[in-house]
C-alpha cells in the first residue's frame, strides 16, 4: 500500500484547463495554502485581511461572496460567519470590555440576549433593554456605553426602531450602532441611517433552503473592519467553501423569492386579520400595522414572515391548533422555501416593560407552497378551536 495519495501536480492541471470556463465562482476548497519561499511564508500575515494566507481566514469562493453580501448591504468591507448569531456576538466580543455597557432594543434575537446575560455579564460588561419600538435611547445611555443594538423589525414581535435618530444619539455618545438585520437583508440600506456595523443571517433569505447556517458582518469603516478582521481571526473563525457556494447560489434568486414570498406573506397576514381566532397580526407591511410608518420609511419591501397571537391561551389547545396543521411544518429559522410555524412564550423575554399581549406568539413562515393549499390548512386547524 502507498504511504500517501498525492494528486497530480495542480499547477500543470490548471495550465492544461483554459477552456473550463464555468459561469460559476468555483468552490475552492482549502486548509493549506502553499509558499513559494521561505520569506514568502514569514510574510503571509501581510496577507490574512484582503488577500489569502490559510483556508481559515478566506477562500476565492468565501471572498467573492462577501464581495456580494457588502454591496447588497450598501457597505464597503464584509466578514463571513459560520451563523447569524456568531455575526451579532462577535463584534459583542470584539469591540467590548470590562466596565463597557451596551444597549439593546428588547426586541433583539434570544440568543443575543442570552450572551448578554451570561458571558457579557461574566467579563463584566452591563446591559439594559430599551423599549423596541423607541424613538429615542437618551434615557438609557450612559457614559460607559459603548455600542447600542438594533434590530428591526425585532424577533417575534417585529417592532421597528427609529433608526437614524438612534444612530445619532449613539454617536454623539461615543457609541457605535450595530444592526441585526437578518429581517431586512436586501431591503434596507442600514448605513444610509447611521449604522457602523450590519450584522446578518445568510441562513435565511440569502442562502434561501434551509441547509445553510451562515452569517455576515458588513462595515463602510476601513478602521473598523480591520479591527473586527483581526479579533474574528483571533477567535479562530472561518466558513466553509461550500457553504460559501451555497450561498452564492442562493443569491442568484433571492430577489424573486423574496418578491414572491412578501406577495404571498401580504395575502396570508391580511387573510389572519380577519379571523376570529386571531386576537392579533404582526406584519408591518400590513396598513393596519402600528410599524407601518416605520416600515415604509426604512423599507422596500416586506418577507413572508408573519407573527399572531390568538384569543386562545390554553397551552394545550394552542398546541392541538399547531399541531394540525400538514403544510406549516413545525421549526425554528425560516426564509426556505417550506412553510413554518414556530412559537414562543414572550412574556419571559421582554424586560423594558411588561409584556401587553397574548404570552404565546405563533410565527409563520410563508414559503412557496401554493397559496391556496396553505390557506385551507390553515383554516382546517382554526376549525380545532370551535370543535370540542
Ligand atoms: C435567524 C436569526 C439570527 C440567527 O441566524 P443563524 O444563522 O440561525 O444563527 C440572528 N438574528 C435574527 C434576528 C434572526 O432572525
Amino acid at each position: 500500500m502507498k504511504s500517501h495519495y498525492l494528486p497530480a501536480d495542480l499547477r500543470l492541471t490548471q495550465a492544461k484547463m483554459p477552456e473550463f470556463t464555468a459561469l460559476n465562482m468555483p468552490v475552492h476548497r482549502a486548509s493549506t495554502l502553499t509558499y513559494s519561499s521561505a520569506r514568502d511564508f514569514l510574510n503571509r500575515f501581510e496577507r490574512m485581511i484582503d488577500g489569502f494566507s490559510y483556508g481559515l481566514y478566506g477562500t476565492p469562493t468565501g471572498r467573492a461572496l462577501e464581495k456580494q453580501i457588502a454591496e447588497i448591504e450598501g457597505g464597503e468591507h464584509c466578514m463571513l460567519l459560520p451563523s447569524g448569531l456568531a455575526a451579532v456576538t462577535h463584534p459583542l466580543l470584539s469591540l467590548l470590555k470590562q466596565g463597557d455597557h451596551v444597549l439593546l432594543a428588547d426586541c433583539v434575537y434570544g440568543p443575543t440576549r442570552d450572551l448578554c446575560t451570561s458571558l457579557l455579564a461574566q467579563y463584566g460588561i452591563t446591559h439594559t433593554f430599551f423599549p423596541s419600538d423607541a424613538a429615542t435611547i437618551e434615557p438609557w445611555l450612559n457614559d460607559a456605553t459603548k455600542l447600542v443594538v438594533l434590530e428591526s423589525p425585532g424577533s417575534y414581535t417585529m417592532e421597528i426602531q427609529d433608526i437614524s435618530v438612534i444612530a445619532t444619539q449613539a454617536h454623539k455618545n461615543g457609541a457605535l450602532v450595530l444592526m441585526d438585520n437578518a429581517w431586512g437583508f436586501g431591503q434596507i440600506d442600514c448605513f444610509k441611517h447611521g449604522v457602523d456595523i450590519v450584522a446578518t443571517a445568510l441562513s435565511k433569505y440569502a442562502s434561501g433552503h434551509s441547509d445553510v447556517c451562515m452569517g455576515a458582518c458588513t462595515v463602510k469603516d476601513r478602521a473598523l473592519f480591520e479591527k473586527l478582521k483581526m479579533s474574528f481571526i483571533g477567535l479562530g473563525t472561518g466558513v466553509s467553501a461550500d457553504d460559501a457556494y451555497l450561498v452564492l447560489r442562493g443569491l442568484q434568486t433571492m430577489t424573486v423569492r423574496l418578491a414572491e414570498h412578501a406577495k404571498r406573506g401580504y395575502a396570508v397576514a391580511k387573510w389572519l386579520d380577519e379571523q376570529p381566532s386571531v386576537s392579533q397580526v404582526f406584519f408591518p407591511a400590513l396598513e393596519t400595522d402600528a410599524q407601518h410608518d416605520r416600515f415604509k420609511r426604512y423599507f422596500d419591501g416586506g418577507n413572508g414572515l408573519i407573527s399572531l397571537t390568538l384569543h386562545e391561551t390554553d397551552i394545550s389547545r394552542i398546541e392541538r391548533f399547531i399541531d394540525s396543521l400538514e403544510h406549516f411544518r413545525i421549526g425554528a429559522s425560516w426564509g426556505g422555501t417550506h412553510s413554518l410555524i414556530a412559537l414562543t412564550n414572550i412574556s419571559n423575554s421582554r424586560t423594558s416593560a411588561k409584556w401587553k399581549g397574548a404570552s404565546w406568539i405563533l410565527r409563520l413562515h410563508v414559503g412557496l407552497e401554493p397559496i391556496e393549499t396553505l390557506m385551507q390548512d390553515l383554516e382546517k386547524a382554526f376549525s380545532t378551536f370551535t370543535s370540542v
